[in-house]
């Protein structure tokens, strides 16, 4: 079977084409269709988002979609920067700005309390699907300072302790086999399995 995977972020896309490798799934992405318009992300919770990008590009492409939503919740912070993750650093936000905001917001957190977790969600839509969402969470700590070159996003600030790492300091296929998109992907495919 075909799948768009509704994302233009290309960290994400390239994680899911290769946790999606081998299986009978064939992965097409936004580049396949370069019309199909920007989904403006004003839910309020990942569920909503990843349902509203999975709709969209659904009905653009006629083709089943699944779309990820995903960020960083950091207990010190109630959540933030939870749904805003991409933008959190305001306008002309990027992973470094983003990174540096995290740090400095982050800096009187005594290690004890210095507690996250990624979370993803992911929407499946089509026309004869079953509109489902599920979603995967890792937990792990924020750093005080960044710490490794791969990855994206948060990954360098973001410390898990089962492999003494941050997710920028793992190997994609390490990543791959633990991170909260892995385990919202592993619940889309048992889906495909089942139905
Ligand atoms: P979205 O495109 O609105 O879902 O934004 C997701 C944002 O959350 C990304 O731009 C990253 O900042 C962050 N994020 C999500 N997943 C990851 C990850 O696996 N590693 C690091 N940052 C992530």
């Amino acid at each position: 079977m075909e799948l768009v995977i509704a994302t233009r972020n290309n960290g994400k896309l390239r994680e899911i084409k290769a946790m999606l490798k081998g299986t009978r799934i064939r992965v097409l992405s936004l580049d396949d269709f370069p019309g199909c318009p920007d989904v403006i992300e004003d839910g309020k919770t990942f569920r909503e988002n990843a349902l509203k990008k999975a709709r969209a590009v659904a009905e653009y492409t006629g083709k089943t979609a699944l779309a990820d939503d995903s960020g960083l919740s950091v207990d010190a912070l109630d959540g933030a920067p939870g749904v805003y993750s991409a933008r959190f650093s305001g306008p002309g936000a990027d992973d470094l700005k983003n990174n540096r905001k995290l740090l400095r917001m982050m800096k009187d957190v005594p290690d004890e309390k210095r507690g996250a977790e990624f979370v993803c969600v992911m929407a499946l839509a089509g026309k004869g699907v079953k509109e489902k969402t599920v979603k995967g969470i890792v937990r792990g700590r924020i750093m005080r300072e960044m710490r490794g070159p791969r990855g994206f996003g948060y990954d360098p600030l973001f410390y898990y302790s089962p492999k003494r790492m941050t997710f920028a300091e793992m190997g994609p296929e390490e990543k791959n086999r633990v991170s909260h998109r892995a385990r919202a992907l592993a619940k889309i495919k048992a889906l495909f399995k089942t139905e």
